[in-house]
């Protein structure tokens, strides 16, 4: 693996990117935001350590509560908390989309920013949340670095399996990838994962992705 150069790294995930796009044709965001970059913000603030299933179920709720911004940043901590509880770690992530949700309102008159700084600024919002803001919102080169993301480009041996920090990652495939093509490439990596590539049992055996893959490579020596 230490051996492939870094122009055929960018050749063989150009491959990958293709064949992604043969295979997904529409690149979907899997939380259904309905286009408000709010709400993006805080359904990306929910779904740490939670399903994007069950984000969007649970927003379904909170965002008929409260449809906006200015509803979310005026609304009892007690009520957001019990809404989003199934979500986990209710307590801090009901803060934070509170908080967020003021900050946007007060600092920002309800347009959220166009810079990762800016971003970074919002309360619970990290590297991954402002980065899918940026590709997905204003679609601004940018590699979400999530799970999903993280172990399927390590099995296909863009950086050993065992490196599981999301920046890095992000610094990694952010060079080997074209620009314009990062956003999509992450949602698409997203449904990969979920349908061939799952963490607990990859569907090596006639994986569309196979003759491309370092792992599966390796385990056919
Ligand atoms: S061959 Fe296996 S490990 Fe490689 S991408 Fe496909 S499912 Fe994942």
């Amino acid at each position: 693996m230490s051996r492939e150069s870094k122009k055929a790294k960018k050749e063989r995930l150009e491959r990958i990117i293709a064949k992604l796009e043969e295979i997904y044709p529409e690149s979907v965001c899997a939380l259904e935001y309905s286009g408000d970059p709010w709400r993006l913000l805080v359904m990306g603030r929910l779904s740490a350590q939670c399903t994007d299933a069950r984000v969007n179920i649970v927003c379904k709720e909170l965002f008929a509560a409260y449809p906006d911004a200015w509803g979310l940043a005026n609304a009892p901590l007690s009520d957001v908390e019990r809404i989003i509880r199934p979500c986990g770690l209710y307590h801090t992530k009901a803060e934070s989309i509170i908080e967020a949700s003021r900050m946007l309102c007060e600092e920002y008159g309800g347009v959220l920013p166009d810079s990762m700084d800016e971003l970074l600024k919002f309360a619970g919002v990290g590297r991954k949340i402002a980065n899918l803001l940026l590709g997905d919102i204003y679609h601004r080169p940018a590699i979400v670095a999530d799970t999903h993301c993280i172990r399927i480009c390590g099995r296909l041996g863009f950086y050993p399996e065992t490196l599981k920090d999301p920046y890095k990652v992000e610094l990694i495939l952010s060079e080997l990838s074209p620009p314009e093509k990062q956003s999509d490439f992450c949602h698409r990596i997203v449904q990969f994962g979920r349908d061939v590539c799952s963490a607990r049992s990859p569907k090596c055996l006639g994986c569309p992705l196979g003759e491309y893959c370092k792992r599966n490579q390796n385990s056919n020596k």
